[in-house]
């Protein structure tokens, strides 16, 4: 264990000269001269986080003082904050900084919190609590069209401000809602940033398995996930952009290592759908979240030029931030990463020695609305098990279940049950908080 953490380190060390001494081997705009030893003159930082899938109110469990989107908005606003101090400047050695904040998709999930917006109605809770942590861009999942593209519309429609939604292998044309937001440039390929002139895009994709895992509807999906990109990223490149973010939802990091080796003008990608927990010896973790070396933050792929790709993702429901500090030369050429600034910081709250406050704002109009809502429908009994609830997380409701679910359901509220959750271990209760509408 410890000689692999000491590979890990001296593969760390090796890192950075080797990334330092790489031409830039790409399409026009993109170019350094040959043989020159560029220094950090731009440095990004990427903030990130995926699969958030509604976890608003904390991570669950025995984990009520980690995670909730009150308090992973307080630590957003924090980083983002400390990424832009200007001492920066002097600490890093480079005239230039930016920050990003991203998300690489799954941004709500079927589940009672999901089902408190349903309820509620426009705009969601996700989306007035995401509007306030402040997203630059953010990129379609699949659980995004879990209840069709409408309410996929609505949800992107209910950000104030609005916020570019992206994945350059999905055609919303058919989809009036969709192709609406679109043509609103709500939802596009990509989205490109200016820092004083040096241009950051960020380019979306999405599974190619998402009309077999749910519900687009009309919405078609690019299959060959690399042509696409790599047509997008040269589109970009030639337009004068020179530094590239993939921020992809695969489905695990491991298809964004597999993809990284077909593409050119990358710089770095980040992955979602995984939720793996990436992190170095240096970084503070959750309880009960162990450090793989297997795992360091960043991975690196190596892309068609044979240039290093940092690619990075977090886990997910709110858990933590995401942060690469990435340095970039004038021509816009990865030339470092800050290992020590960069990992996922956790968030924390309770007596944590890192604690945050929760954000009063998305507490009072998010955490508390929503935390309600599932007291009152936890309290609402609609059958009853003769065995313990306990073991899997997540089970299909049997036949008897279905049944007496659906019997209440036609005698009150409407809607359509597709499936339920028990709580791990939980009593032999089956209330309306654990039904899907
Ligand atoms: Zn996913």
């Amino acid at each position: 264990m410890k000689e692999s953490l000491l590979l890990l380190l001296a593969a760390w060390l090796a890192f950075t000269p080797a990334l330092t001494a790489q031409p830039k081997n790409t399409p026009p705009g993109k170019k350094s001269p040959p043989g020159l030893q560029n220094k950090a003159f731009f440095w990004l930082t990427l903030l990130h986080n995926n699969d958030a899938e509604s976890q608003l109110i904390n991570a669950g469990g025995s984990l009520t003082d980690f995670g909730g989107i009150a308090h992973f908005t307080t630590l957003v606003k924090k980083l983002k904050a400390e990424a832009a101090d200007p001492r920066n400047r002097v600490r890093l050695g480079a005239p230039m900084l930016g920050t990003l904040m991203l998300s690489s998709g799954d941004n709500f999930l079927a589940g009672a919190e999901f089902n408190a917006s349903l309820n509620k109605g426009f705009p969601f809770y996700d989306s007035i609590g995401m509007s306030e942590i402040g997203y630059d861009a953010i990129t379609i999942g699949n659980h995004e069209f879990d209840f069709g593209p409408d309410v996929l519309a609505a949800f992107i429609a209910g950000f104030e401000p609005s916020v570019p939604f992206l994945s350059a292998n999905l055609d919303v044309g058919a989809e009036p809602n969709l192709a609406a937001l679109r043509t609103a440039g709500l939802i596009a390929p990509s989205a490109v940033f200016d820092f004083q002139g040096q241009l950051v895009g960020i380019v979306g994709a999405n599974t190619p398995r998402l009309p077999f895992i749910s519900s687009p509807r009309n919405v078609v999906t690019g299959l060959d996930v690399a042509a696409i990109v790599q047509a997008e990223v040269d589109r970009l490149t030639a337009a004068g952009v020179r530094i590239i973010i993939l921020s992809s939802h695969l489905q695990s990091i491991a298809e964004d290592l597999a993809l990284i080796p077909q593409l050119t003008g990358v710089d770095v990608a980040i992955a979602g759908g995984g939720s793996e927990l990436l992190a170095n010896p240096w970084n503070t973790l959750i309880p009960g979240d162990v450090l793989n070396p297997a795992r360091p933050y960043p991975l690196l792929g190596t892309d068609a030029a044979g240039r290093s790709v940092p690619v990075v993702t977090t886990t997910g429901d709110y858990r933590y931030v995401g942060r690469l500090l990435a340095g970039f030369d004038k021509f816009g050429n990865l030339v470092s990463v800050d290992a020590q600034a960069s990992g996922p910081v956790r968030v924390a709250g309770g007596n944590e020695p890192d604690a945050v406050r929760p954000d009063p704002f998305v507490q009072a109009n998010v955490v508390e609305p929503v935390a309600a809502e599932i007291a009152a429908l936890g309290a609402n009994v609609v059958a009853v098990s003769e065995v313990p609830l306990d073991g899997l997380p997540f089970i299909t409701l049997g036949v008897t279940y279905q049944q007496a679910l659906r019997n209440y359901l036609e005698a009150g509220l409407g809607g359509q049950i597709t499936a339920a959750q028990y709580p791990a271990g939980g009593s032999g209760r089956i209330t309306t908080s654990m039904v899907i509408l």
